[in-house]
Order: C-alpha cells, then structure tokens, then sequence
C-alpha cells in the first residue's frame, strides 16, 4: 500500500488540516505525532527507504524499535493537506531509543519537529501507562494562551476554571490539566516538565506557548485540545465583559456530575473559593480563581 493511502497516515493529514482551520497553526507552528501500529508498519514498509540515523536528544528506551509518523521541523501544517510527503515524515527509533532515522517523506529535506523529545518522551510516558495511547499533539491556542498571561500557573487553578466554563470539561478530562511554567521549546529540560505532567494528565499547558494533547487516536486527542480551547474562550469571553464571573458551577454540583456520568473528579480540583466583595477595590482585578 501506498503510505498516503493509509487510514492512519490520511488521519493524521486531517488533524493537521483541522487545527490548521481554526487558527491554531501560524507558520510553521505546532507539531503532532503517532506512533504507528504493528500492522500499520507492515502495510507500508514497502516504501520505506531508510537515511542515515541521528541523535534524539534524549532517550526513551520503552519506544526502541518502534515507528512514528511526525511532522517536519520547520514545516506549516498548512501545507501539509497539499503536499504531505514534503512536510511529514515516517521515522523509526534504534533498539535503544536513543537514534531515530527517516523512512519516508521530507522529500525536499529536513527533520522531524524540534518538539520529538517532548513528543517521544510523552509518548513514552503514556505507553507504560496505556499501551493504546498513539497520538501527542501540540498547537497554539489562542484563548489557553491568553489565560496563562492572567491566571496563576497552578494545576488547580486551570483545571477548575476550564471546568466551569463548559459542562462537558469535567467529564472530557477528568484527571485535569497540568501547567508548565515559561520554558524555552525544544529542548529536553521542557520535555521533562511535560511529561512529568503526562503520568497524571493527557493535556499540559506550556504557559504563554500553547498545549499538549495525548489520545489514543486522533479524533480523541484533537476533540480534547478542542474542547479544552473552547473552554478558555469562554472564560476570556466573560472576562471581556466582566471582571467576576455573577454565577458558576459549584463544588457540590461538580460531585453530582460526577457521580451521574461516572467520573471521577479529584478533590484537589473541587476546592471552595474565597467570596470577593464586590463592593472593594478588587472589583476592578479579574478575579476569578
Ligand atoms: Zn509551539
């Protein structure tokens, strides 16, 4: 089989062109990875021409041997719909998962994503706790983003304001949302921080950067960074009109979902917020957490 004929690889072009639409992509912005299946590998071996190996920049020895599809380092997911064999690529770890080597695509030259430590490390992370999770995604999202210039960076804090501003948050992700600090991309130190988050989340927030998404397959892990977005838009939205939010979802009310959609929602999440006087000088601060 062709690889551009294959369900998983066709997949994966359609989260890219998805987070694309909705502005999550300028440039060369974002990266997504997966990690193929067995069987997948050996429908499309046949095109496989392998390069010469290079250093990861870390290591993450669970993935030795495994293959991965990826997007190119430098690439716009915006071209990728159109021509994919130029800006993704199939690549294959070493029997140590130190070295990875290209198989397929970047046509015209390149590498995989400046994010494959965090990608691999991630991936890493979530197949010892689930050997179905596949697929790490990173995009800009504009509203997350936004949040983190005015929310404190706390776990708790995201977690339960993304909570409360859609319904469906609590049940979507009910584990909660890990936040990183301000760190430079690409590297591994960031790598380390994410994927810390990773054993207790599928979703972390690189403050003033974007978001990280693991699924076990596409439409989980884009459906997650979705609805995680559109939460936060909500948010802004009601702080552009107000400094405090009149009414919300309360603790109580979060345990009563919880226990009608069989989730389970950490207490650390549920804690009570202190009552603000409206009438006081912090009427004027956005004071919502
Ligand atoms: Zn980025």
């Amino acid at each position: 089989m062709k690889v551009l004929d294959a369900k998983f690889v066709k997949e994966f072009i359609k989260t890219t062109e998805l987070g694309f639409s909705l502005g999550w992509h300028e440039r060369n912005g974002g990266n997504l990875s997966y990690r193929i299946k067995t069987e997948e590998v050996e429908s499309v071996k046949e095109n496989f021409v392998a390069k010469e190996w290079q250093g990861i920049g870390t290591s993450v020895p669970a993935l030795a041997n495994e293959y991965f599809l990826v997007t190119g380092s430098g690439k716009y997911f915006g071209n990728v719909k159109e021509n994919p064999e130029e800006n993704i690529c199939i690549i294959e770890l070493d029997d140590k998962g130190e070295n990875y080597r290209i198989l397929w695509g970047l046509v015209n030259g390149g590498r995989p994503t400046s994010e494959l430590p965090s990608h691999l490390m991630n991936l890493e992370v979530k197949k010892k706790i689930d050997p179905d999770y596949r697929v790490v995604y990173h995009a800009h999202t504009t509203n997350i983003i936004a949040l983190t210039f005015i929310l404190p960076l706390k776990d708790e804090v995201f977690t339960r304001e993304l909570w409360e501003m859609a319904t469906e948050c609590p049940v979507v992700f009910p584990d909660g949302v890990g936040v990183v600090k301000w760190m430079v991309p690409g590297g591994k130190e960031i790598a380390v921080e994410t994927s810390k988050l990773m054993k207790q989340y599928d979703l972390a927030i690189w403050a003033h950067h974007g978001m990280f998404a693991a699924g076990r397959d596409f439409d989980e892990t884009f459906g997650l960074m979705h609805t995680a977005e559109k939460s936060a838009e909500i948010l802004v939205k009601v702080l552009s009109c107000a400094p405090q939010k009149r009414q919300t979802i309360q603790p109580d009310e979060f345990r009563q979902l919880a226990k009608d959609f069989g989730v389970t929602l950490p207490e650390k999440f549920l804690y009570e917020k202190e009552a603000k006087n409206l009438n006081s000088e912090k009427e004027l601060e956005i004071n919502v957490y």
